[in-house]
């Protein structure tokens, strides 16, 4: 039996991720794992923060401690929201553990050892009186474009041009703010991924079922020629590079995050190492199917980069199957962005209201096909469409009639007819529809098909009618309510993969208190037997109204601008190599 391993995109270490980095990797993971559970299927799902780099350097420093406590912190700021998405990773990791570091000189000694490593000269502004190399984030001026005093050497902060060091006016050290800034030749170390490129390109034909926005991006990057990747850094926070002539050199950090999820999945085994093997999962694991889940602009490094480094090591390591990718979330007409506030992060969103909405939005409005924009409005109207009046009002309509005129006991009596036996037949089309969606990995659609199920349920309840019936035929009464109980069932364990807390509560009410509910099938239109009990679940979601989305989208508002001290939504992936700047 297929065994299934999920991994999301590893969020940075540097701050509270914001709306988009759910939308775009951890959740979509996150479904698919709980669905998979649900099958029956023995899944893992691994995640990890990623912790090397230079933005982890630097945000430490900003707020004055050393890089390895700030990483510790913060680790544990994110792990505590993902526990509050429901996020079920089976292990959430760091980059930066020791399993980490030697698995990564690990592979690199293999590469190495292969012939795919090479070491080439490159110029590179060095600070005298910081007495090292300065990476380019670490070089700050002002931009030659629009005057900012506050550009990098890899962009500028206001005009978001792309910059290189030597660009920037009056250069200086970001480190001590030293302007004895010179070009100085030193010594790097590449990952040959050009020598790779024929077995990279039999192996990417060799992979079926990805996104065509993920197949595009892959190829582009080999028709465009692959690179020679440098994957030596000037820093001191990283995996140390196991080489004489570079004791003062780490390992980029594009090089090492990806190997975090083999390394977390070490992890994960050393907490029950008697009950754990990860080594089933990851090496010579011919009967696994390895799942990544990422946004557009991590595939790059996904599709080629982590192949190229895993192939190298002429090692049975288990290589992706298939990479689920997806566009951007925008805000409110415009784009997430840390510097100026402007979105929402996902500890305001948890402020705002507990986990299922947002998980709900963000899966049935997901940016598969194109980027999807969130606004307090929209949201508010589909939630309050799906959730409130769809599913919520089923669950509410039947307890709060079973509990009141059946003292809330399941009903017994009647016999099923013609209507049930057009009911099984569109719910065994709809789960089916359902499974092949989870399968085909397609969010919105996942979502369409849950939905679908909550409608066919209230159709089937308003067509039946047992208000009316219990006074005329209190036997087909009993059917219907019994049916109708069966539904919340199985229109809950559709649901709970995507919202996992509505589902576990209505099945409680139900009686069907599982930690893993079974996917649903037409048989569970008989599942649930007469006279048992069942209880009223509350509310499941009070609408939020339109006036709610005007007041939310005003407040946001004028929270643009502020800063979000701890908060950066940046990452490493677009981050170039050192140029040779000769
Ligand atoms: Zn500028």
């Amino acid at each position: 039996m297929t065994r299934y391993l999920i991994t999301s995109a590893l969020p940075y270490i540097n701050g509270v991720k914001h709306l988009g980095n759910l939308a775009g990797s951890l959740l979509p993971a996150d479904i698919h794992a709980r669905f998979r559970r649900q099958t029956g299927a023995d899944t893992l799902f691994i995640c990890a923060t990623d912790e090397h780099g230079t933005p982890a350097e630097l945000a430490a420093a900003e707020v004055g401690v050393d890089v390895a406590t700030y990483c510790a912190r913060q680790h544990e700021v994110q792990a505590d929201i993902y526990r509050w998405l429901n996020l079920s990773f089976d292990y959430f990791g760091r980059s930066s553990s020791a399993r980490s570091h030697a698995l990564t000189q690990h592979f690199f000694a293999r590469l190495d050892e292969h012939g795919f490593i090479e070491e080439r000269t490159l110029w590179q502004i060095f600070s005298v009186a910081d007495d090292r190399f300065l990476p380019d984030r670490y070089v700050i001026g002002t931009c030659p474009h629009c005057g900012s005093v506050r550009a990098r050497g890899d962009q500028c902060e206001d005009c978001t041009r792309p910059l290189d060091p030597q660009d920037l006016l009056s250069p200086r050290s970001a480190i001590s703010g030293a302007t004895g800034l010179e070009l100085r030749p030193t010594r790097h170390l590449f990952l040959r991924q050009s020598a790779l490129e024929g077995e990279l390109r039999e192996w990417l034909s060799s992979r079926s079922g990805w996104p065509p926005l993920v197949r595009s991006i892959a190829r582009k990057w080999l028709d465009e020629g692959i690179r020679d990747r440098c994957i030596t850094r000037d820093l001191s926070w990283g995996v140390p590079v196991p080489k004489p002539g570079f004791e003062k050199k780490v390992f980029y950090v594009w090089f090492d995050a990806p190997i975090a999820y083999i390394a977390a999945s070490q992890d994960w085994a050393d907490v029950d190492p008697a009950r754990r093997d990860w080594q089933s999962w990851w090496f010579e694991a011919s009967d696994v199917r390895y799942l990544q889940f990422l946004g557009k602009d991590n595939v790059p490094f996904h599709a080629v980069s982590f192949p190229c480094t895993l192939l190298g090591s002429r090692e049975p390591w288990k290589t992706v199957d298939v990479i689920k990718g997806v566009n951007w979330l925008t805000y409110e007409g415009g784009k997430f962005s840390t510097s100026a506030g402007r979105g929402i992060f996902l500890d305001q969103a948890l402020n705002l209201m507990p986990a299922d909405r947002w998980r709900w939005w963000l899966t049935a409005h997901a940016p598969e096909s194109a980027d999807t924009d969130f606004s307090f409005a929209r949201f508010a109207a589909d939630v309050d469409h799906d959730l409130a009046d769809t599913f919520g009002n089923f669950v509410q309509r039947v307890l709060s009639f079973i509990v009141s005129r059946c003292d809330g006991i399941v009903p017994d009596g009647g016999a099923p007819g013609p209507e049930e036996a057009r009911l099984t037949e569109e719910i065994a089309r709809l789960t089916t529809e359902l499974r092949a969606q989870h399968e085909a990995l397609a969010l919105r659609k996942t979502a369409d098909a849950a939905r679908a199920i909550w409608k066919a349920a209230n159709l089937y309840l308003v067509s039946r009618a047992p208000w009316t019936l219990i006074k005329s035929d209190p036997a087909e009464a009993a059917l219907v309510l019994r049916t109708a109980v069966n539904l919340i069932g199985i229109g809950a364990r559709a649901a709970w993969p995507i919202i996992p807390d509505a589902a576990d509560k209505a099945l409680a009410a139900i009686g069907e208190r599982e930690v893993i509910p079974t996917f649903p099938s037409a048989d569970d239109l008989t599942r649930i037997p007469p006279e048992r009990l069942i209880d009223h679940p509350g509310l499941l979601f009070e609408k939020l109204g339109p006036q709610w989305a005007e007041t939310q989208h005003a407040r946001f508002a004028g929270k643009e601008g502020e800063s979000f001290a701890g908060r950066d939504d940046s990452s490493l992936n677009g981050a170039p190599c050192p140029r040779a700047l000769s």
